[in-house]
């Protein structure tokens, strides 16, 4: 068993240096992270300059790139030659719920595990008072144990959140509703140049069995995510907007909407 570790706060982070450490009995251990701290970078890709690669120890390689960046040159350089069975993001300094998912470099890393057909779990961490790196590793060795003493689907994509008090338990989630009031923060520069922070706090939605929902009440979450973001009710549903967008005298007439795929699911 060869399982890769990455992060988003870069490769000196605690929480990826006891993830690492904990994971360490369950099989060879690569760590390929960012060089400094790349959260919120999403499932950015460097394309316009060169990447670097640097030792740390053995084992342990670190670029200044981002966490996709680090899945790509692991899977495609490093350990072409023996590619790992499993990937693994974090543990994150702070949680990913919700729509937070798409902007996380953290869950961004197992994305791309994903989409090179191998399994990814992106772990991370609540900060409150109380939380602890050190317990939330063991937890996570726990869940890659349970993962895999089973067959490990290819397609595995989990979304792994651990409350900041110890958990009252695992709950089996789906992804929460964030009502984000993204508010700018205009700030004047040495200069007199306007400058904006993104910045605001967090408002969730209330909905029972969502990950939100379980780290508040002291459960760690568990969410199965799927790269494929095709909204399939709409597919199937929006007969109107279909026709007028098919209608629109471009090219071939459509198909019948008798020939709309169904959802895999
Ligand atoms: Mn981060």
């Amino acid at each position: 068993m060869r399982i890769l570790v990455t992060n988003d706060d870069g490769i000196y982070s605690e929480g990826l240096k006891l993830l690492a450490e904990a994971l360490a009995d369950i099989g060879e251990i690569i760590v390929v992270a960012p060089d400094r701290e790349q959260s919120a970078s999403g499932h950015s890709l460097t394309l316009h300059r060169p990447l670097r690669v640097q030792p740390v120890r053995e084992h342990w390689f670190t670029v200044d790139g981002t966490p996709t960046d680090c899945v790509n040159l692991a899977v495609h350089g490093l350990l072409k030659e023996a590619l790992p069975d499993l990937v693994v993001s974090g543990i994150n300094f702070g949680p990913n719920m919700g729509d937070d998912v798409t902007y996380s470099g953290t869950v961004s890393a197992a994305f791309e595990a994903s989409l090179h057909e191998l399994p990814g779990i992106a772990f991370s961490q609540q900060i409150e008072e109380g939380f602890s790196f050190a317990d939330s590793a063991l937890l996570a060795a726990d869940i890659v144990r349970v993962l895999v003493a089973g067959e490990l689907p290819r397609d595995l994509l989990l979304n792994v959140n651990f409350p900041a008090e110890a958990p009252r338990g695992v709950r089996w989630t789906r992804l929460g509703k964030r009502t984000y009031r993204q508010t700018l923060v205009e700030k004047s520069d040495a200069r007199g140049h306007t400058t904006y922070w993104i910045s605001g706090t967090p408002e969730w939605e209330h909905q029972s069995g969502s990950d939100h929902e379980a780290l508040t009440s002291g459960y760690v979450s568990v969410t199965p995510l799927h790269l494929d973001l095709t909204d399939y009710r709409s597919l199937a549903e929006s007969a109107t907007l279909r026709q007028h967008l098919e209608s629109l005298g471009i090219g071939e007439p459509a198909p019948e909407p008798a020939e709309v795929a169904p959802s895999p699911t």
